[in-house]
């Protein structure tokens, strides 16, 4: 990572240079909605979180859209282990029982989403927070998920969720009246039941649906790694078949790689796996001129 640079130190002259030097930036995208996935570090360091809220209403303020939608792991993790609870994963995804599910929704809803909102409030946007349930935005249903090695053994997750259909009206009305919509990645069933969403899914599935310009995603690492632990800074669908396929990529990575994938192929023009440990990570990657982390390609 790199030191922070004591900006007071700048000669003027050179801030408005590096100003103008967005200009192209901002003019591109004026307009355009960027669904901006917040999680891992990003999202429990202070100063970080600091950053990321001033990013975000920055954007809003010349004119882009950003739909936050965030994560939550460790903060569920936390809240499980004081309760007592031993948290599983399989392939990425979090083992849901009822009462693992409560917790989610605390956490996500309650806590994580507000909090959010909160930092972009206090860094002058005008932030809301939403769940799935909100504006009946996201339909889900159980995930069937068969194993990665063997395609006739299933695994019982619990309550985690497969996205039957996003309305993203709530969303786009929201935008259209100046607010920063902070999505929770919970949806609902068909009798009303709660689901468990992979945020990244449901970053990857919104950004899809709202025909975004960028999906970011804002990780805890540098971007996708090869078995050498070298940055990957560009991906085609076939390396990450090979990918996952050797187990370079395991854990969370697999829904992350999977839905930005997903987006790519669906017309998101640009989807970046970027380090949220970063400050200003967000800001770097729309108006900076030197890309970082991974960028993800449809073909
Ligand atoms: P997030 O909060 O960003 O969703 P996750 O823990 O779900 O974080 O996913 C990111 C993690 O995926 C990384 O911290 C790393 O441990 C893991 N991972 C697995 N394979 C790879 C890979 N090939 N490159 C980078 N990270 C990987
Ligand atoms: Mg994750």
């Amino acid at each position: 990572m790199t030191e922070p640079t004591d900006i007071t130190s700048i000669a003027p002259r050179d801030k408005a240079e590096i100003l103008a030097q967005a200009l192209p930036y901002i003019r591109k995208y004026h307009g355009k909605t960027m669904v901006i996935k917040y999680g891992g570090n990003a999202m429990t360091d202070p100063a970080l979180q600091q950053d990321f809220a001033e990013d975000v209403v920055l954007l809003k303020l010349v004119g882009i859209n950003p739909v936050v939608v965030h994560g939550g792991g460790p903060q569920i993790e936390t809240l499980l282990k004081r309760l007592g609870k031993q948290g599983q994963f399989i392939q990425g995804m979090r083992v849901t029982d009822p009462e693992t599910m409560e917790v989610v929704e605390w956490v996500l809803a309650g806590e994580v989403q507000q909090d959010i909102v909160g930092l972009i409030n206090q860094a002058g946007g005008k932030a809301v927070g939403l769940t799935g349930r909100d504006g009946a935005m996201i339909r889900a249903q159980k995930l069937r998920m068969t194993d990665q090695k063997d395609p006739k053994l299933e695994h019982d997750v619990g309550q985690v969720g497969d996205i039957v259909s996003i309305d993203p009206s709530v969303v786009k009305a929201l935008q259209d009246d100046q607010f920063i919509p902070v999505v929770s990645p919970i949806g609902f069933g068909e009798q009303n039941e709660s689901y468990n969403i992979n945020a990244d899914v449901v970053a990857a599935k919104l950004a899809t649906v709202l025909q975004a310009e960028k999906l970011l995603m804002l990780t805890n690492i540098r971007g996708v790694l090869d078995k050498d632990m070298r940055l990957l800074t560009e991906l085609t669908p076939r390396q990450i078949d090979d990918l996952v396929a050797d187990g370079t990529i395991s854990g969370g990575m697999i829904p992350k790689i999977a839905g930005a994938l997903d987006a790519a192929k669906s017309g998101v023009n640009a989807v970046h796996i970027i380090d949220g440990r970063v400050p200003h990570a967000l800001l770097l990657e729309v108006l900076g001129n030197e890309p970082f982390g991974t960028m993800i390609r449809s073909h």
